[in-house]
């Protein structure tokens, strides 16, 4: 194995720094140089627009002509950037020969130094190597890292470089000044970053945990984070990001296990998942673990698939959060409607089926009691039911009493976003019949309205969507489905797509 190189940071402020070569590659890294605050000495016969600019500028000073071993006399490093094979060997015998580190664009083997692809934020910068062996590799970690590094990060590099003489003073001891830190990245001092607030009032936040007594005890927080409905490209950067931070991820059932690969890897799962009975005692068990873990000074991840505020008791949760004085964030995630919608091919809203759409649960009796039926049953509304499948015989039963249409189009989505995805469609009149034929398990979700029919000729993702066979069961005529058409238009179907 050859030997790793040597990574350094070097200050190049106000040192002279030559490049070779007149043209765009030499530009960009003139570029660079200047924004290290080098003084950059361009090499070359010609200049390129840009850089007779710079020139004039006073930003950069021009050895005129062709590369002469002269010109490496004054400077601390020297970058060969021309597309002359030759001359830019010549740089590189000339530069070892003096002892001055040499870089020769996209020749690995000429170079004794190496430029590193970089993520920056605020002074904080990640420098990524592959020894120029595999710079598309390096390219593509980097792009890895800035989606994983939130601006923020460079606002508290900032932060504690300002403050940093303050932190020494106040725990000069190097183990409590670990504590400390430990305690300040795992609290809420990110999280305020992330929320743009003003220098003046970091500052100030900083000083006051400095002189907390508990500034070095743990303290835990909360992420109540949305999972989305299961492909896991579909979760977001906010969420990888908590998933990366957590050591403790309480996950529902309905959350995927693809998007529960994305967390860190020795975080503790702990699976709380909910069944239509006993409720309360599950929920009351969740808050529970939830405090525990974070009095313990842990970072808990509550994952909830789809989006938490959306019938997903992400506001119970909170409001529990609060009492206990326990820090939280909130990461909102793909809610199902919106998500099997998409993979459906069904357009939620289309202009000339739909303006408005009603998100419901008809998920137990209760639920089923308290809605409002007839606004429910509306032209050119969409209506997206969240729900067991077993209450569709009830919900085809109450939609038509309120007047809808027996022929309103229904998508059923089986397994929204995921690999075993189903669509299931039909008419209203067949709904609970259609979905007992195709066996429709939970998670599914239901979609009513003019849309719903737009999933056949929109299919683009999983199997083709599934119909009744071609000898439906009879459904009993609803006899109160006329006594509610008075109040409501003649037709509930809107036009067919
Ligand atoms: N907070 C979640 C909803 C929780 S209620 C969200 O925003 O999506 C649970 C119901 O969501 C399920 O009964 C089902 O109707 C629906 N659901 C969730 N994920 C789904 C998926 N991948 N496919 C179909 N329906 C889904």
């Amino acid at each position: 194995m050859t030997a790793a190189l040597f990574p350094l940071f070097a200050d190049l402020r106000d040192r002279p720094v030559l490049v070779v070569g007149g043209g765009a590659v030499a530009e960009r890294k003139l570029e660079a140089l200047l924004q290290a605050g080098a003084l950059p000495v361009v090499g070359a016969p010609e200049l390129g627009e840009r850089l007779h600019r710079w020139l004039r500028q006073g930003r950069l000073r021009w050895l005129q002509g062709e590369f002469d071993p002269d010109w490496l006399s004054e400077v601390w490093l020297v970058i060969a950037a021309t597309d002359d094979h030759a001359v830019n060997r010549a740089v590189a015998d000339a530069a070892f020969a003096r002892r001055i580190f040499a870089n020769v664009v996209d020749t690995a083997e000429l170079c004794s130094f190496h430029v590193p692809a970089i993520v920056q934020r605020g002074p904080l910068q990640i420098a990524i190597s592959s020894a120029g062996g595999a710079p598309m590799l390096a390219r593509h970690i980097r792009r890895q890292l800035e989606t994983l590094l939130d601006e923020s990060i460079g606002t508290l590099a900032e932060l504690l470089t300002r403050q940093r003489e303050a932190i020494r003073a106040r725990f000069p001891d190097l183990g409590l000044r670990r504590r400390f830190f430990e305690k300040l990245l795992a609290g809420p001092l990110p999280r305020l970053l992330r929320q743009r607030v003003d220098d003046a009032r970091a500052d100030a936040w900083l000083h006051a945990a400095l002189d907390d007594e508990t500034a070095t005890e743990p303290v835990g927080s909360v992420v109540l984070v949305g999972a989305g409905p299961g492909d896991p490209g579909l979760v977001t950067l906010n969420a990888l990001r908590a998933l990366n931070e957590a050591d403790v991820i309480l996950h529902d059932r309905l959350v995927s296990d693809e998007v529960l690969r994305l967390a860190r890897r020795d975080a503790t799962r702990i699976e709380v998942g909910k069944s239509a009975r006993g409720h309360s005692v599950r929920q009351d068990r969740i808050h529970a673990l939830m405090l525990e873990h974070a009095r313990a000074g842990r970072r808990v991840v509550r994952l909830k698939g789809g989006d938490p505020f959306v019938f997903g008791r992400g506001g119970e949760e909170l409001e529990f959060l609060r009492a206990h004085g326990i820090p939280f964030e909130v990461v909102p995630g793909i809610t199902a409607a919106v998500a099997c919608a998409a993979y459906a091919g069904i357009p939620l809203t289309h202009r000339d089926h739909a303006q408005s759409l009603r998100l419901v649960t008809a998920h137990c009796k209760d639920s089923l009691d308290t809605l409002d039926w007839d606004s429910l049953v509306r032209d050119r509304q969409t209506l997206a039911v969240y729900m067991g499948v077993a209450g569709l015989d009830q919900l085809r039963s109450r939609l038509l009493m309120a007047g809808a249409a027996p022929e309103l189009p229904f998508a059923l989505v089986e397994n929204g976003s995921r690999a075993q995805q189903r669509v299931i469609l039909g008419t209203l009149d067949q709904l609970p019949e259609t979905a007992r034929e195709h066996q429709v398990q939970s998670p599914a979700l239901l979609i009513l309205g003019a849309v719903a029919a737009l999933a056949e000729p929109l299919h683009w993702f999983g199997t083709r969507p599934l119909r009744a066979s071609a000898n439906p069961v009879s459904v009993p005529q609803q006899p109160a489905a006329s006594e509610h058409a008075g109040n409501t238009p003649a037709t509930r179907l809107p036009q067919a797509a």
